[in-house]
């Protein structure tokens, strides 16, 4: 199990960010890996922070997550000899900097500005790769730092996603359940249970996830937390990302223009939970109440665009198995779903 050696989460956690680089033991040279807002949002303060404790700070500034990215950012950091990166930021410098840093061997902190989608903690990124977007295994953050305060204020679309993210580990470990009943797949009960504990707590809380209020954003920091522990556990992502992540991926490569991961996430738990015969309407409820999309057009992708995602979403990732199977649904049975869910 790889798991992060401290997290922090909370009102201007931020402010530790030196202390926590020192107890670790990192070295006193890093990087800091943001894009032009999250540098003014949070990574101009760190700077500040860790030079005052007398680490040397180098920027490096992106402008997407894109494997070029990365290989710019290893010459980068290897060209002034760092000891460790921060990646500061929604979700692309982070995916920056945790591939980046995990390809030349220095460990890495994970400082998230939003808490959009479970990524922030775990170990794998997710790059552009010849315009597709791909989804890499790196390395797990040696520290997370969550600042409540930085959360709360970024857009509240972007927490709303996190919820999407983190109410899919319902049916990621149906389908965990299923693999293991219908293919003897390894299974992890603890990671199981851990993973479903956050998504439930949320769904039961979901009244109490609001704009702005820095509760809301802690409690969703320490459900992705959850989350990316439960995935350190697995070893892999299987916990928290199944057949609803199967479906948002296959609509990022059919939409014409994809909503974010967490929202299609979100859609896609509503719809596979159906499938598995399970409480669909609660799912619903909680993102409907939280503010999260529950449609197609709330996604901003078109009815067909669903129903062809839908089609295609056991073509993505063939290895694991789900409830769509090896055949995945028919054109009809997919409109069928969809509209049942009310998702079109
Ligand atoms: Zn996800």
């Amino acid at each position: 199990m790889e798991l992060p050696r401290s997290v922090v989460v909370g009102h201007d956690a931020l402010n530790e960010v030196a202390d926590v680089c020192k107890r670790l033991k990192l070295g006193k040279k890093c990087v800091i890996v943001a894009d032009g807002t999250t540098m003014k949002v949070a990574g101009d303060k760190a700077t500040e922070l860790l030079q005052q404790a007398r680490f040397k700070v180098k920027d490096f500034l992106i402008t997407e997550a894109s494997t070029d990215e990365v290989k710019n950012a290893e010459e980068f950091m290897k060209s002034k000899k760092s000891d460790f990166a921060i990646g500061i930021g929604g979700g692309r410098p982070i995916d920056v900097a945790k591939c980046s840093s995990f390809n030349i061997g220095i460990p890495f902190i994970s400082t998230p500005t939003a808490a959009s989608h479970d990524g922030v903690v775990s170990s794998r990124a997710s790059l552009l790769s010849n315009g597709q977007r791909t989804s890499l295994a790196a390395q797990t953050p040696i520290a997370v730092i969550m600042d409540t305060k930085i959360i709360a204020e970024s857009p509240f679309r972007l927490l709303a996603a996190g919820c999407g993210d983190i109410v899919s580990n319902l049916t990621a470990v149906k389908d965990w359940e299923l693999a293991r009943n219908l293919r003897n797949e390894a299974y992890s009960s603890y990671a199981a249970a851990l993973a479903e504990l956050a998504a439930k707590m949320l769904v039961e809380n979901s009244h109490t996830i609001k704009p702005r209020l820095e509760e809301s954003a802690w409690f969703v920091s320490k459900a992705l937390v959850s989350s990316g522990v439960a995935m350190s556990i697995a070893g892999s992502s299987r916990p928290a990302s199944g057949s609803e992540h199967k479906f948002s991926h296959a609509l990022d490569r059919i939409a014409r223009k994809p909503a974010l991961h967490g929202e299609q996430c979100g859609v896609g738990t509503i719809m596979m939970m159906y499938l598995h015969g399970g409480n669909w309407q609660s799912v619903r409820d909680a993102l409907l109440t939280i503010g999260a999309p529950t449609t197609g057009r709330a996604l901003g992708v078109a009815d067909e665009e669903v129903i062809e995602a839908l089609i295609h979403a056991h073509e993505i990732g063939k290895e694991r198995y789900t409830i769509l199977g090896d055949e995945g649904l028919t054109y009809e049975a997919a409109e069928r779903l969809a509209k049942i869910t009310k998702v079109i």
